[in-house]
This record gives structure tokens, sequence and C-alpha cells, in this order.
């Protein structure tokens, strides 16, 4: 195949970089780039050959390619596949303590949820994460992957962030991840080569501040903006960064840089390139409020009570239970924070998902929903269990027969080795598959 050159104009119109540094930039954009995984931090994952990524302690390098989708733990949120560059985000997060209490945070630009898995990773457990995307197919696949990372104490919306200048001070944290022109992704996807214009740069940067202002009135006094692109160049980075600090009341805050070699500050912000940092490229900058008082906190209502038995199947199925609510026929797993968002902002909102849906009421019977086999709180020893080898494991997620499955009525938790893949129910000498149709595995 006809190697895809650079884009005329990205290095020497859009990169801001010495003429020596361009050069070893272009070199490395024609070079392997690593692979990185993230690791879930309570599921275990079998022995694999990794190199551990210095800036995030879950993370690893691959040493070699995988074909992700055929790994049934993949499929079970025991990892997620992710870009190492992105993880710089745990070193923010550990160094402003953001992990040490409980707070509010907005991840406002998504899916597919890298950070966010990544975030509600290491945030306190009574904090909530609110994740939001605009595209609707992206927010499907942003709530299939959070679902399947198993936190309680998640929100997916798919709403435009303008929905959020409304939501005076809510968050102690916001992340904007925003939609760029995507250079940092020349050498994974050499396709993106193709998309790319200097008049996109132009047309990102106008909606990176758009998309900024709308969520600026939304942070709370003292709030972390961390904001970040997959891209090199000025426009969308120290000059998106510049127009916040001329715009608003906000302070650069600086990080200490120990735990990530080859990073470079730039006039605002850290750049990761990859001639010089181990991932791909991207850039992140870190910003205090230091605006606005603090509004006082509206009066809680005391939450509402759930059946006994509902009560008692929650308590006996899953560990460390903070707080159930009922969702149409279905109980979710969700936190004390979850259900205080919930009963302010539930009716400006188009919620997709809040906690981890664990169990129907069926009649007078509650059995588990199919998201209940994903949640790290659940107590696998006492379900029924059905352990299938890696082939059945593959037939299982493709809606395929599994073969004969031996065991008496009712629900069983589907097992390969440790990864939960979901539920049967066992009718006789046939079965019901539970696991979710729309996440079904297409590939043969
Ligand atoms: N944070 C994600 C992750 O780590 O997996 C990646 C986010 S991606 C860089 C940017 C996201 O912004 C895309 O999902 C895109 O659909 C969304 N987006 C595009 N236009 C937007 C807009 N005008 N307002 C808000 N989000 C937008």
């Amino acid at each position: 195949m006809e190697p895809i050159p650079l884009p005329s104009g990205f290095l020497q119109e859009h990169c801001s970089l010495p003429q020596q540094e361009k050069i070893k930039l272009a070199e490395s954009l024609d070079k392997e780039y690593p692979i990185g995984i993230r690791k879930h931090p309570f599921k275990k994952l079998p022995f694999v050959h990794t190199t551990p990524i210095p800036w995030c302690a879950q993370g690893a390098y691959l040493l070699q390619k995988q074909n992700f989708a055929l790994d049934p733990f993949w499929h079970a949120g025991h990892y997620y596949v992710q870009e190492p560059s992105s993880m710089v985000l745990e070193q923010v997060i550990n160094q402003l303590s953001l992990n040490k209490n409980p707070i509010v945070a907005l991840d406002a630009c998504a899916a597919p949820g890298g950070k966010s898995t990544h975030l509600i990773s290491l945030l306190h457990h009574e904090s909530v994460l609110w994740c939001n995307e605009v595209s609707k197919s992206r927010s499907l696949i942003l709530q299939e992957n959070m679902v399947k990372w198993g936190f309680a104490n998640q929100i997916i919306t798919n709403n435009p962030v303008s929905r959020f200048k409304k939501l005076e001070q809510n968050f102690n944290l916001i992340l904007v991840d925003a939609p760029c022109s995507g250079e940092g992704m020349f050498r994974k996807d050499r396709q993106s080569r193709l998309e790319w214009s200097g008049a996109s740069v132009a047309h990102c940067s106008q909606r990176q501040q758009d998309i900024l202002s709308d969520l600026m009135p939304a942070l709370a006094p003292d709030g972390i903006l961390i904001y970040s692109t997959c891209t090199f160049n000025e426009v969308e980075n120290e000059g998106t960064v510049k127009w916040l600090l001329s715009n608003y009341n906000l302070g650069e805050v600086k990080i200490n840089t120990q735990h990530l070699p080859g990073l470079e500050a730039g006039s605002y912000g850290y750049h990761c390139y990859p001639h010089k940092f181990a991932g791909e490229g991207f850039y992140f900058a870190v910003l205090q409020n230091q605006g606005g008082v603090p509004r006082t906190k509206r009066k809680e209502k005391p939450q509402s009570s759930m059946a006994s038995h509902v009560r008692e199947y929650v308590k006996s199925h899953f560990n460390d239970v903070t707080g159930v609510m009922s969702h149409f026929e279905n109980f979710n797993l969700v936190n004390e924070a979850v259900l205080q968002q919930l009963r302010l902002f539930k009716d400006q909102f188009y919620f997709i998902n809040a906690g981890i849906a664990i169990a129907s009421q069926k009649g007078n019977r509650i059995v588990p929903h199919p998201h209940a086999a994903f949640s790290h709180q659940l107590k696998g020893d006492v379900f029924d269990c059905i352990f299938l080898d890696h082939l059945q494991a593959l037939a299982f997620l493709r809606k395929q027969p599994i073969g004969s499955v031996e065991s008496e009525n009712g629900y069983k938790l589907v097992l390969h080795e440790q990864a939960h893949l979901g539920f049967i129910n066992v009718i006789g000498t046939r079965y019901n598959n539970y696991f979710p149709d729309e996440w079904r595995l297409r590939l043969q």
C-alpha cells in the first residue's frame, strides 16, 4: 500500500516547533506506535507480557499487538485499550488530590470512554462522574464501555454541552477532552492525514471556545478544569488556554513532571510529542477557578425507601452497597452522589444511564439484569456458574449456541476463567442468552 504523506501545511504553517524538532516529529509519525492497555483496578487479568507505563499505575505497554475483539476479558471490562499519552490524566488527578475526597466530576466530551473509565477508577467511591456525549451513536458506545467497567457512581447523558450552562457551580472537576483537528492521530490512524486541513484548525478552535464557554458557569469556585486535545498546533492548544485565561478568572496549575519522562511544557500546558514521549500526540492544561462565591447547597430530600425483599437481594448479591434506586422495572446500584445529581437535574437532561442496572422485577420474582455481570461489586459465588472455554465464550458473545448446558433450571452466571460475561436462563433442555443484543460480537 502507498504510504500516506503528512498533509502539506501541517509542519510548515501549523507546527510551532523549531526546524530540527519538526524533522524528528515527522520521522516519529512514520514509525510504529506503542499499544497501551489500562487494567481495571478490581477485576483480575491473567498474565500477559507487558511493560509498565510510568505515569499510570494500571497502565501497561503490550509487547505485541492483539485482536482485542477476540478476548473475552476485554468484553468483560477487565482492561481498556488506551493510547498511553492519554493516561497522563492520572498524574493530574493524584497530584491535585482529586482522588482523596468525594467530588462531583464531569467528563463533557466523553465517548468512547477512555478517560471516563480512567477517571472513575481514580476518584473516591463517594464521588460521582457524569459522562456526557453529544453524539447519540457515540453515547451508546460510551454506555457500553462504562457499564462493562462496572462502577455504580456513574451518570451518562447525551446532550449538547450548552445544557450544562444552567448547572451553576455544580462541578468540582470538569474535563474537556475536546474535538480537535487530530494531528496527534497521524501515526496511529494514517487515514486521518487525509482528513486534516488548515481550515479545520480554525474551525476546531472556535468550537473549543464555544464548548468551554458553555461549561464555565458549571465550574465550582476553586473547581479544576482540565482541557486536552490530541493535536499539536498552538491555535487549538496554547491559543485556547490563552483565550480562557483572558476571559475567565482562572489560574494555571503546574504539574510535577517527575513521572512523565519526555513531557514538554509549552507556554501554557503540556505536550506529549511522539518523538520525545512514549505515546501519541497529546496536549493538556490544568486550570483552577479563582472566581465566584460558593452558593449554599440545596436541602436534600430523604432517600426513597426500597421494599425489604429488594434490599435483601441486593445485600446478598453485591458488596459494599451504598445506594439502590428503582428505574422502571429495574433496580440500579448507585451511590448517594448519583441520587443527588438525579434529584437536582433529572428533568433537564437526557439520562441514558445511572449507576449499574443489577436486577429486574419479573412478576413477584427478582431476576439478574444482564448488566449486573459487569459490576465489580457482584458476589460471583452466590450464583450458579457456567464456565466456558475460549471458543464457547466467543460463541456466547456472538449469541450463537454454546453447546449443551447441563444444569438445573434458573439464572446462571456465565464465566470465562474469572471474566463475568453475562447470564443465561436455563429452561429444561434449552436456555436463553441474556447478553445484550446491541453488544453482540459481530467479528467471526
Ligand atoms: N474523551 C474521549 C475518550 O477519552 O475516550 C474522547 C473524546 S473525543 C476527543 C471528543 C468528543 O467530543 C467526541 O466524542 C465528539 O463526538 C464530541 N464532540 C464533537 N463535537 C462536539 C461539540 N460541539 N460539543 C461537545 N462535544 C462534541
